[in-house]
């Protein structure tokens, strides 16, 4: 039944086309149950034809970078998942960073520092593409995305293909205007603007120096990152920890007892473990201090 609906895929990419594929190998926290259809592309021009075909059938449809961001349910998605492989990388010598958006956040920091290139450093350990971040705005260490992007290049249902400047992206924190966008729409490129000149060894201790406050700061393990967003004034680990709730166990995850925004798979967590805590620390917080804690990652697909 399923397979016959993603007949014309088969057509387009072959033996690429994969049914019912278990998510977790996709994502960072290793977690998620079956896509009905799944396909890894690794050119711009690919990335723009499965999508444009997933869109012209209707196919509900998700695509995905390094799958950092999400928590995608135990009972999987129904409908094509696409997975961003895309990530030729151009750096030139007046410091443009011209990306494909399935390009590593990380490798475009380590990239540039090699050429010189200063700015990105932020993202030395920042997972997931450049296409995600350019959505999401990710940051850390006090930068994030909008603060070296130009432009980037996005594909529309309608058939056009736009380049929207950075002051169309109206960013802020975590947030852009894209990621509330309620036209369907693929980020194809991301172009960035670097100051060339640098001597990368110090480019490359600045990286270190960010890496090492991290290992200090943020517990290890297999997460998500940051569950939430630190609401106005304050911070969401803060809060949850405020609320007593580190070290709070569901199933195989726990609230870090370093830091109460990181929620660790310590044992063959499962999605529903992680909603369980995302509810409760919800919910404590919300009637602790009257705060509502918003999500900073997103749940995708089916739960129970
Ligand atoms: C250990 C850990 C540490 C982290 N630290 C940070 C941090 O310091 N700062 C921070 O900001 N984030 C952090 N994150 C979160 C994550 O790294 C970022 O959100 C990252 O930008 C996600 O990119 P991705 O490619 O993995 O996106 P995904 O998780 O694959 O997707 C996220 C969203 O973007 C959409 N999307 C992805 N690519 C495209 C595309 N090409 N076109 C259209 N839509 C697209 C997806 O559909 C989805 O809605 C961390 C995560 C982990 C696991």
């Amino acid at each position: 039944m399923i397979s016959k609906s993603f007949e014309p895929l088969r057509q387009l990419v072959g033996e690429k086309l994969r049914l019912n594929e278990p998510l977790r190998r996709y994502t960072v926290a290793r977690l998620g149950g079956p896509a009905d259809a799944l396909v890894v592309v690794d050119t711009l021009e690919m990335l723009e034809q499965v999508v444009r075909l997933a869109w012209s059938y209707g196919w509900p449809l998700r695509i995905l970078g390094g799958g950092a961001n999400i928590l995608i349910g135990d009972k999987g998605f129904r409908g094509l998942v696409v997975i961003n492989d895309a990530k030729n990388v151009d750096y030139l010598e007046d410091g443009r960073v011209i990306a494909e958006s399935g390009a590593g956040m990380i490798a475009i920091a380590r990239g540039s520092m090699e050429k010189g290139l200063a700015g990105f450093e932020w993202a030395i350990n920042v997972p997931g593409t450049v296409g995600g971040g350019a959505v999401s705005n990710a940051g850390a260490h006090g930068s994030d995305v909008a603060h070296q992007l130009v432009g980037i290049e996005i594909a529309f249902k309608d058939q056009t293909i736009e380049h929207w400047p950075l002051e169309k992206l109206n960013y802020r924190y975590r947030e852009s205007a894209l990621k509330r966008s309620p036209d369907p729409y693929v980020v194809l490129k991301v172009e960035l603007q670097l100051q060339p000149g640098h001597d990368p060894a110090i480019l490359e201790g600045r990286a270190d120096a960010f890496i090492a406050q991290r290992k200090r700061t943020q517990p290890p393990g297999a997460s998500l990152g940051s569950m939430f967003k630190n609401p106005p004034g304050d911070y969401a680990g803060r809060l949850i920890e405020a609320a007593g709730l580190k070290g709070t166990r569901r199933g195989g995850v726990v609230i870090s007892p370093m830091h109460g925004n990181f929620f660790i798979n310590v044992e063959r967590g499962t999605a529903a473990d992680y909603l369980a805590l995302i509810r409760l620390a919800q919910e404590h917080v919300q009637t602790k201090f009257g705060i509502t804690l918003e999500l900073e990652i997103e749940l995708v697909g089916e739960f129970a």
